[in-house]
């Protein structure tokens, strides 16, 4: 875990440097016309090829990713961790076994989100693909997975956002785990059934009920004795992780982890 973490930092710096040094004088003019700003804080920054400002840059080194729970993926005290669990999670035999994240929906990171989910900022893309790519390949039971099987919406609110976040994210990973010669596929064959009212403001309890048959497998997939490793931006009660990853269960699949761009509190 603590490998992990280290990796995942290095993986910020190296991001970073590779910005800096990756200038090119063919987007000069364009930028003198319209200045860039850094999808973090919206202040204008000197190069897009820095993708964020340094403050924010600075803010991400810091909040990336904290102390918490490998299975619920929520914040925990130093002290409060037994085997990577929170109290909570210790007599649990959840659905999801393993659930990693980038860090904390908070700040910066929240901000990226926001803007890679609803502003469609297609730069964004692979930086945060690049993101999530460091904490699968820092972690021994993630990079073993057998396929990626990002979460997915229901074709009536694609329509309406144009892209599938959680697809755009698979695809960014996949392309930086090929890179790092780590060859994992994609599965789609997760789908959503049903579409369901967003689940932000509910209780518990109506998450569940919200999203009881909301995702099928499409026929004919068999998942038996594989590890699938979903994909998402956000979770925040775990409820939409557990449903997908029940679904997946039914098809066969042995075990499910999850790596997710940051995970919210739930209180
Ligand atoms: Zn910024
Ligand atoms: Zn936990």
């Amino acid at each position: 875990m603590l490998a992990g973490r280290l990796f995942t930092r290095a993986v910020f710096l190296s991001l970073e440097k590779a910005c800096l040094l990756g200038r090119r004088g063919g987007h000069e003019l364009l930028e003198l016309l319209y200045p860039p700003n850094c999808p973090g804080c919206g202040a204008p920054i000197d190069d897009s090829s820095d993708q964020l400002c340094p403050a924010c840059w600075q803010q991400l080194r810091q909040i990336s990713p904290g102390l918490y729970c490998t299975m619920c993926g929520h914040n925990s005290g130093p002290y409060a961790l037994i085997d990577g669990r929170c109290h909570r999670c210790q007599n649990r035999r959840p659905a999801v076994t393993r659930v990693l994240r980038v860090g904390p929906y908070q700040d910066v990171l929240r901000e990226l989100i926001l803007a890679f989910k609803f502003r469609r900022q297609s730069q964004l893309d692979g930086f945060l693909g690049r993101l999530l790519a460091a904490v699968i390949i820092g972690d021994d039971q993630l990079r073993r997975a057998h396929l990626l099987v990002p979460v997915p919406l229901h074709w009536r609110r694609r329509w309406a956002r144009r892209y599938d976040q959680s697809e755009l994210l698979a695809r960014a990973v996949r392309k930086e785990l090929e890179r790092q010669n780590l060859p994992v596929p994609i599965s789609f064959d997760l789908v959503r059934l049903r579409h369901t009212p967003p689940q932000t403001s509910m209780a518990l309890s109506h998450r569940l009920i919200n999203l009881k048959g909301a995702f099928g497998v499409r026929p004919d997939v068999d998942f038996h004795g594989k590890h699938l490793c979903l994909i998402d931006d956000v979770t925040t009660t775990g409820t939409t992780l557990r449903v997908a990853a029940q679904t997946l269960k039914k098809a066969g699949a042995e075990r499910i982890s999850a790596a997710v761009l940051a995970v919210a509190a739930n209180d």
